[in-house]
């Protein structure tokens, strides 16, 4: 039986696909969005619509930004020669919000998971290969410290070797399991800082 409107009810169906959303905030929202004025619920949908049809890969870095080149990119204070590897944008976020690591980045958009079926071919590695054949001199391994984090942090170290170019892992300060993320600024530089050569 349908308790609302039927519209209503697709709009909570919606909402609760959404990542962290359950049943009951999706009815939260649903019905927080109907109390909303008109214009701002317009202007919400329109900056969504927006935001997906403009948002892209930098083509340099693989970070989510609306430019052909993210601002970290195209930035001449940045130390290109350093290259931090971190599995999503939200890890590239959480490095960027300490202000003190001054190289550039490239995001994986994944961590190696046989248990997934997820292999090296479905996460942007090919990419960061390619951007070593320019003026690398250290490529720094920031992927979590989960399974899938570890296997990928072996499996690139494997990679860029061969290359000459100096590889690290980020410090094992970083809580095993732990979500970048959620890690608080200072835990994150102690563990940049405490970067071993692999
Ligand atoms: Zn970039």
């Amino acid at each position: 039986m349908d308790y609302y409107s039927s519209q209503i009810t697709k709009l909570i169906e919606e909402l609760s696909k959404l990542p962290g959303i359950g049943a009951k905030s999706a009815q939260r929202l649903a019905f927080h969005i109907i109390n909303m004025p008109e214009d701002q619920v317009k202007r919400l949908s329109e900056i969504i619509v927006d935001a997906k049809a403009n948002v892209r890969y930098c083509k340099e870095c693989f970070t989510l930004t609306d430019k052909e080149l993210c601002p970290i990119c195209s930035s001449p204070r940045r130390d290109h020669s350093v290259i931090m590897v971190v599995e999503n944008t939200r890890d590239l976020a959480a490095y960027e919000k300490t202000g003190k690591y001054e190289g550039v980045y490239h995001v994986l958009h994944g961590a190696i998971s046989p248990m997934l079926g997820i292999g090296p071919g479905e996460i942007k590695l090919k990419e960061l290969m390619q951007r070593l054949q320019g003026d690398v001199k250290e490529v720094i391994i920031a992927t979590n410290s989960s399974l899938e984090g570890e296997t990928t942090a072996m499996y690139i170290s494997k990679l860029v070797k061969p290359t000459g170019i100096k590889v690290t892992r980020i410090a094992s300060g970083v809580p095993v399991g732990g979500d970048l993320e959620y890690i608080d600024e200072v835990t994150l530089l102690r563990a940049l800082e405490g970067r071993v050569e692999l």
